[in-house]
């Protein structure tokens, strides 16, 4: 009896292990095909056994039991895809990613749902953006949509860690690196791609929607065209935490990027930037500046441009604005908002904006703050199916 019932619970682990592989796909290269499961001898407390308040949750510390790894050589193409324990990696000192920034990562979420299935919203276009980001920085291309559900088997195994209250999420991050062992400047002939997740808190706690002031200088340049902006590419951010560190010494939450002589705004941290006014025909707009190669292409950026034109209440278009256009519709008052828009908070407003010594008011709160606060609302009831199935979503069944 004690050896039938050992069977059967191997049996079971086995039937288990089935539903986390899934079937056959044939495409060359990255696979999602017979992934390797080794599961955590030490599993950690969940996000809910260690906080108390989803407010506690200190975002990007945290990370989730097991990751995702897949690597690559210039001889041999794709590995199979493995699951293992989150852990750390033994990596050559002479790395090409850690010498000349041959990287790029990702980032996306899964919400869990108010019916209980765990969503994510449009990650093909996480990995569209993220082959986009891999060819800039020489390393290899692979198969979104393999790689997608490589991810989801990652989401069965650490389903647990995807936090069920309210406004939290669980972080996904893809990140690939050039793992060959030279100090030579030359494409990466290895590479590996892999996810690790951690839950993230609710952006604005307590459903207070409160606004960030910007600093903007135009000494800083985050990014030029021709030059990599579009790309999430690690050597992109890296040089803006200092830049942050003068805004944070201002008084200021964010910086506000500037470009060129006119002083072109193009984005706020890392978020696109957003803004609502009566534009100079005298009709409502919803503005966000154009993908020119120094703006990065957001899934929310997009996202906010596709559901606002369906809305009819406000022209919404991609345009270059500048520093005096801006500072123009704030003094004729025809500046109702502005907003930045990205994965981790969907709209954040914006009050204030420090530029050359003087401060400029937003007046998102006197305004209500009525695009963004729609904007959020629609956005996040996708992402938790409160709103009805919609094809921005893929569940992890
Ligand atoms: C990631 C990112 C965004 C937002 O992109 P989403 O896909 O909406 O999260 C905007 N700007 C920069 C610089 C970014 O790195």
């Amino acid at each position: 009896m004690a050896l039938f019932s050992s069977k059967l619970s191997s049996l079971h682990k086995i039937l288990q292990k089935t539903v986390l592989i899934n079937g056959v796909r044939s495409v060359s290269g990255l696979k999602n095909e017979g992934i390797e499961v080794t599961l955590t001898k030490n599993p950690m407390p969940k996000i809910h056994e260690q906080v108390k308040s989803p407010n506690d949750i200190v975002f990007g510390k945290n990370f989730s039991d097991h990751m995702l790894i897949a690597s690559w050589t210039k001889e041999e193409g794709w590995m199979k895809p493995k699951i293992v324990p989150y852990g750390n990696l033994s990596l050559s000192p002479a790395l090409s990613a850690l010498h000349y920034s041959t990287e790029c990562f990702e980032g996306l979420k899964a919400f869990y749902g108010v019916d209980g299935k765990i969503r994510l919203f449009r990650p093909l276009e996480n990995m569209k953006r993220m082959n986009s980001s891999a060819a800039a920085a020489s390393l290899p291309e692979f198969d979104g949509a393999e790689y997608l559900e490589c991810i989801k088997d990652l989401l069965r195994v650490d389903k647990d860690w995807v936090p069920k209250m309210d406004g939290c999420s669980l972080y996904i991050r893809p990140t690939f690196i050039g793992t060959e062992a030279s100090v030579g400047v030359k494409p990466s002939n290895s590479a590996m791609l892999y996810t690790i997740c951690g839950p993230a808190g609710p952006y604005f706690s307590g459903g207070a929607f409160n606004p960030v002031s910007l600093y903007a200088d135009p000494k800083y340049v985050r990014a030029w065209p021709g030059g990599v902006g579009a790309f999430k590419m690690g050597g992109n951010y890296g040089p803006a935490i200092r830049i942050q560190g003068h805004a944070t010494a201002k008084g200021c939450d964010q910086v506000l990027w500037l470009y060129g002589d006119d002083h072109q705004i193009t984005e706020v941290g890392t978020m696109n930037i957003f803004v609502h006014w009566i534009n100079e025909d005298g009709d409502p707009e919803i503005a966000t500046p154009p993908l020119d190669g120094t703006i990065l292409p957001g899934v929310t950026r997009m996202s906010l441009l596709e559901l606002g034109a369906t809305w009819g209440t406000h022209k919404v278009v991609e345009r270059r604005m500048n520093m005096k256009d801006i500072i123009k519709a704030v003094e004729e008052k025809r500046m109702k908002e502005m907003f930045g828009a990205g994965t981790a908070c969907v709209v954040c407003p914006v009050d204030r904006i420090l530029y050359m010594d003087k401060s400029i008011h937003i007046p998102t709160v006197e305004t209500g703050g009525e695009v963004a606060k729609r904007y959020y609302k629609e956005l996040t009831d996708i992402q938790y199916g409160r709103a009805p199935n919609n094809d921005w979503t893929v569940t992890v069944d």
